[in-house]
């Protein structure tokens, strides 16, 4: 059997890929870090296929014995300090992780092996985030980078230093630049999960507003189920390259919002939101659209998902978590269709 390991496996998109890879028959190992994980005992519930590893992006001998244990024939780098606000309050930190993590992790593959002879292949969960103040719309894989946040800084080295590994030490090292991709996994500090998670229990009864920053901000979102399937595909190339993974498409936030509030019968949502400026980004993003034509046509990806759909999915969820922890009966609400 293949063996893949990936770090950042207790996040949203580490477990969606865990799932995908287990269906394919790979043995799977994912990397926990902290000494008492939190997230560890959900994920042991919930996949018992899984094998976890203790080791942490920011210490490099963790990396190399995890290697050395596991023999991986695949890693994928999904670790990271990946909350953009938060990047901003502990810049340094997200320079650590999730730029020197990306160096660390390409160090321990070419000592571990990772030439011609023992190739093991390595993805890099690069980010839209990088294209930040955009030189051109849509953005492809030739679109240069300006991004504006620490994160957006980090993953810029992250994504270079993995494309300068390729070109320096030929290690087969892809690259993929994902735009926002969200689903029920999404942590609640990430705005599509604050949203539908808010709007599931303002209907519950169990909050009565929700506390935003502009509304105005536009975002391509895709389902991360779809796009895990792509950081797979790219590895199974012949040659390494870098692909964006996008939908295409572009909503607001506060489009986002009304579907949300739709999704849990509440059409005037307008008296629930208040605006609170500290949610503003200090530097703003411009149009993030992707354009994945690259991976549609030698990858064969597209995604499945559409935003109302995934919406959807993510309000349900939320709804039935919601009702699940205060003991409420769905059946006794409104709820549309
Ligand atoms: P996430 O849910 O925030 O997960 C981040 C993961 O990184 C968690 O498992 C976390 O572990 C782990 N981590 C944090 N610090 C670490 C460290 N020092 N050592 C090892 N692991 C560490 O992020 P996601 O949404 O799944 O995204 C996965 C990757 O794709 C990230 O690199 C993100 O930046 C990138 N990306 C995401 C999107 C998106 O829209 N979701 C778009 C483009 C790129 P603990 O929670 O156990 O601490």
């Amino acid at each position: 059997m293949p063996r893949a390991f990936i770090t950042g496996v207790t996040g949203q998109d580490g477990q969606h890929l865990a799932e995908f890879l287990h269906g394919q028959g790979y043995d799977v190992f994912g990397m926990v870090k902290g000494q008492n994980n939190p997230r560890v005992a959900a994920l042991t519930d919930e996949m018992p296929w899984l094998e976890l590893v203790s080791g942490d992006l920011a210490d490099l001998p963790s990396l190399v014995s995890v290697l050395e244990m596991v023999q991986p024939d695949e890693v994928y780098n999904l670790g990271a300090i990946s909350f953009v606000a938060l990047s901003f309050t502990q810049p340094e930190l997200t320079a650590n992780i999730t730029g020197l993590g990306v160096l660390r992790m390409l160090e321990a593959i070419r000592m571990v092996g990772g030439t011609h002879d023992n190739p093991i292949r390595f993805y890099q969960a690069s980010s839209s985030e990088m294209f930040g103040k955009v030189r051109e719309t849509p953005q492809t894989e030739m679109t240069p980078f300006h991004p504006r946040s620490p994160y957006g800084c980090a993953k810029v080295f992250g994504h270079d230093i993995t494309v300068n590994y390729r070109e320096s030490y030929g290690l087969f090292a892809c690259s993929g630049i994902l735009f926002n991709h969200e689903g029920p996994r999404r942590g609640l500090e990430f705005v599509t999960r604050k949203v539908t998670n808010a709007a599931a229990r303002i209907k519950l009864g169990l909050q009565h507003e929700l506390v935003m920053g502009t509304l105005d901000t536009k975002r391509d979102w895709g389902f991360a189920g779809d796009y895990v399937k792509a950081m797979w595909m790219m590895l199974q190339q012949d040659s390494p390259e870098d692909f964006v993974i996008a939908t295409g498409e572009t909503q607001t936030v506060r489009e986002l919002v009304e579907r949300a509030f739709a999704a849990v019968g509440i059409d005037d949502w307008e008296p629930y939101v208040r605006k609170d400026p500290k949610f503003d980004r200090p530097a703003e993003v411009d149009l993030l659209i992707g354009d994945a034509s690259k991976a549609k046509e030698q990858l064969g990806w597209e995604p499945e998902v559409a935003f109302p759909e995934l919406v959807t999915m993510m309000v349900a969820n939320d709804l039935a978590l919601e009702a699940a922890k205060a003991g409420i009966d769905l059946d006794t609400l409104d709820l549309p269709g």
